[in-house]
């Protein structure tokens, strides 16, 4: 299959719009790379650089290791597929897969063949003879699919390929795509602003604000230790808990997290005691996941946070409670922890979040 590296890429458009600043990524051999962050932080832009679309202005683009950046587009054994599909409305779902094939010449016994071959692999084989107004979304989108797919290309770039779908057909469909590219080997880029989508599908997530590369990890990663501030307050939802903390080291080895009005005591075996240890004196920004925090009876003994209940919120699998811990809200998962009398009281809370790291802004302004 095919590699990517991008190297140092910048693109700024004529009007001075720096759209990509600066930005290294490396995508493996089949691995499913995705490009996540908001309208317009520039994730097309990359995309449309690695298909050759649009020139960087400063940087290379590798594919197999190989300088691509003045390599035309239909060299680069690349397949995309876009949000709006682009099938053609007069040819029937079949021409329509086939297309790519007819373009490079293949003879129409294969063709039918490869077309019929991917058409059932996709669970479209009985609309072949079809218009693409005679489809429903989903199935429009597994034609843009079949038609990408057809030319076993070694590189999908994917822009927002679910974006018009009502959201039952998206998550099933977003299960879909990820399987089958993952069933045929082929390295993809996939772009989306929507995160569910991004953690469910990607083996890496690449995350983009303003142009710049925020952070780059498994959903796991990304998810559990942000490299950055805007990542820990841009991913998951509710979003993670952002303290500012005071930091002390004490010689009889324990660390304090000054939060105002209250302190968390750490003791040096603790973990996080020593991953924020070397900030002794500094303010520095305490991230805490909402379900790594849990309810506890008053008066707990350990690493005890207090907080006033203002209001509590239930979404059926889970139920959250909003919390006043100082000048500070804190959002808390309730899941199973704590019998409801003790919530609605609003009883102190235990266990400090494990997501103990010290963050910070990259690229041009704060968060
Ligand atoms: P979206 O999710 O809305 O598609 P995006 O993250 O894909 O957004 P890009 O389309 O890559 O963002 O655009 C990045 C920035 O570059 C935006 O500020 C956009 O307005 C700008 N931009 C894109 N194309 C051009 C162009 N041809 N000329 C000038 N500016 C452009």
């Amino acid at each position: 299959m095919t590699t990517v590296a991008l190297k140092d890429v910048t693109k700024i458009f004529q009007d001075g719009t720096v759209a990509v600043d600066n930005v290294s990524i490396d995508v493996n051999d089949g691995e499913f790379m995705v490009l996540l962050g908001p309208s317009g932080c520039g994730k097309s832009t990359v995309l449309r650089m690695v298909a050759g679309l649009e020139d960087p202005t400063t940087g290379a683009i590798l594919l197999d290791g190989d300088l691509a950046n003045d390599l035309p587009p239909r060299e680069r054994r690349i397949a995309m597929v876009f949000q709006d599909f682009a099938l053609y409305p007069h040819m029937s779902v079949g021409d329509n897969i086939g297309f790519p094939l007819r373009l490079s010449r293949v003879e129409p016994m294969a063709r039918g063949e490869r077309v019929a071959d991917v058409a059932s692999a996709l669970g479209i084989g009985d609309v072949l003879a079809r218009k693409p107004n005679q489809l429903s979304g989903g199935q429009r989108q597994r034609v843009a699919m079949g038609r990408a797919i057809v030319r076993r290309p070694g590189l999908f770039l994917m822009d927002e390929p679910l974006s018009n779908l009502d959201s039952g057909l998206r998550a099933e469909l977003r299960a879909e795509i990820s399987g089958l590219v993952r069933e045929l080997g082929v390295s993809t880029i996939y772009v989306t602003h929507d995160q569910a989508e991004a953690l469910t599908m990607a083996d890496r997530v690449a995350i983009m604000r303003r142009g710049v590369l925020q952070d780059v990890g498994t959903p796991t990663q990304v998810y559990g230790r942000p490299a950055t501030l805007y990542v820990a307050a841009f991913l998951g939802s509710p979003r993670m808990n952002l303290l500012e903390a005071s930091v002390y080291v004490h010689l009889d080895r324990y660390v304090t997290l000054n939060l105002g009005d209250q302190n968390l005591y750490l003791p040096w075996d603790d973990i996080r005691a020593r991953a924020v240890a070397h900030y002794h004196g500094e303010r520095i920004v305490v991230g805490m996941r909402a379900e790594a925090l849990t309810p506890v009876a008053p008066n707990s003994p350990g690493d005890v946070l207090q907080g006033r209940i203002r209001y509590l919120e239930h979404h059926g699998h889970e139920s959250l409670a909003f919390l006043d811990i100082g000048a500070t809200a804190v959002v808390v998962d309730e899941m199973g922890q704590a019998p409801a009398e003790q919530a609605s009281e609003g009883g102190p809370l235990r266990r400090f979040g494990h997501a103990v790291q010290r963050l910070t802004n990259r690229g041009a302004s704060a968060a």
